[in-house]
């Protein structure tokens, strides 16, 4: 629903190009859906026709497909394959390089190397946007902020979209991050392709936001078009493939550490770490140092890492988490409870993507439910008794 006081207008096909034009001629590497080796992920983009014009896609567990839809729609497909994670907070980061050449090593540090240039995100889902908001919280508004992703950040533009379609694996309803985007972009777009003429709703949410819809050809937003926008919204709410109930959730993942549930889902689980590595909100990373065979340069770099991997839990004298077991109910539990202690939010913003990248067909929200049936089921005959 458009904020009351942002300024909403009516923009064409034509006038999503002029956007990008403007975003490119102000110095911005434009990252936007495309379709990519059978996926809509994100890409650097330039033109409109990059963009996944009547392509949708199936979300289900363990399966994604994408789909020829009936209709010129851009943006009707649910979550791309990533977030905007692997931009902002890159799976590989170089932090320092080391040279030996004269009497002392050279070090270039990676960071003094402001990256350039600005980054602009055109599509984001709302459940994305949420998960940027958490990682601003995680990664650099704590004591020991990650310079790198701060700097990325800071310049970031961020043209969201509500999404109109979601998949079979999504449940941002459940999780109140969506599907309409509320905050945290300078425009977001409403894309409206079943009655009338192909044509997107765009509001601003920033000064930013609002200057550089002033240099895209558009007109006022009638009234038509920003009630027909509100519907777009309030119908894909309805149409989440998937409910978490979060209910009592973080007393019930703390409560049950030693629920059936858990050995269940390790006979399952591959502990092949996709969940975590599609987790628009999962931080966890390694560090890892390299030298030439020359023996005079050297690298660190930060990779992306996961709590399923045993080694991530060695400390001195070995992993701490050495079972499947033990690997899930951390993933989870964290997710779900410990993150509200730690960071004052849930760490799981209902994108689905783990649910459709599990090779196992694990579901977040099945295991969660069961583990609820599971403790409600012991409840009961202790209840029952005098
Ligand atoms: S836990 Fe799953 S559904 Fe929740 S944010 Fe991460 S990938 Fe998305
Ligand atoms: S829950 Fe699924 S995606 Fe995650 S580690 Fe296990 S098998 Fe892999």
């Amino acid at each position: 629903m458009t904020k009351p006081g942002n300024v909403a207008r009516t923009v064409m096909l034509d006038g999503l190009q002029e956007l990008i034009d403007a975003l490119l001629g102000r110095g911005y590497t434009v990252f936007g859906p495309t379709v990519v080796d059978g996926v809509i992920d994100y890409r650097p983009i330039t033109s409109v026709t990059q963009l996944p014009q009547g392509w949708g896609d199936v979300q289900d567990n363990a399966s994604y497909r994408l789909r020829r839809r009936d209709d010129d729609a851009v943006f009707a497909f649910a979550c791309g394959a990533q977030s905007a994670k692997p931009v902002l907070f890159p799976a590989d980061e170089l932090l320092w390089r080391a040279r030996l050449g004269g009497a002392e090593p050279e070090i270039e540090r990676a960071v003094d190397d402001k990256p350039a240039p600005p980054y602009a995100f055109l599509g984001l889902r709302s459940c994305d946007l949420a998960a940027i908001g958490i990682h601003d919280r995680v990664l650099s508004s704590r004591q020991f902020g990650d310079t790198h992703y701060a700097l990325r950040r800071e310049d970031t533009l961020i043209v969201a979209v509500t999404c109109t379609d979601p998949a079979g694996t999504c449940f941002c309803v459940s999780m109140d991050t969506g599907p309409v985007p509320r905050s945290g972009f300078d425009l977001a777009v409403t894309e409206l392709y079943a009655d009338g003429p192909h044509r997107f709703v765009v509001e601003a949410g920033t000064p930013r936001g609002e200057e550089l819809l002033d240099q895209v050809a558009s007109t006022a937003a009638s009234d038509e078009d920003l009630v027909a926008a509100e519907r777009v919204g309030a119908e894909a709410a309805a149409r989440m493939g998937r409910v978490l109930d979060g209910t009592n959730l973080k007393d019930l993942l703390y409560d049950n550490t030693e629920s059936p549930v858990w050995d269940d889902v390790a006979s399952r689980c591959l502990r092949c770490t996709n969940c975590t590595l599609v987790c628009p909100t999962c931080f966890c990373t390694s560090i890892t140092d390299a030298s030439d065979l020359t023996g005079t340069t050297a690298e660190r770099h930060r990779v992306w890492d996961s709590c399923f991997s045993e080694e991530y839990s060695y400390i001195h004298g070995g992993a701490v988490r050495e079972s499947g077991r033990s690997r899930y109910r951390q993933w989870m539990t964290h997710k779900l409870a410990a993150w509200h202690d730690q960071f004052g939010s849930s760490g799981c913003v209902g994108c689905g993507r783990c649910i459709t990248w599990c090779p196992a067909a694990i579901d977040i929200t099945a295991e969660v439910a069961e583990l609820r049936r599971l403790a409600e089921q012991r409840q009961r005959p202790q209840e029952a008794r005098p």
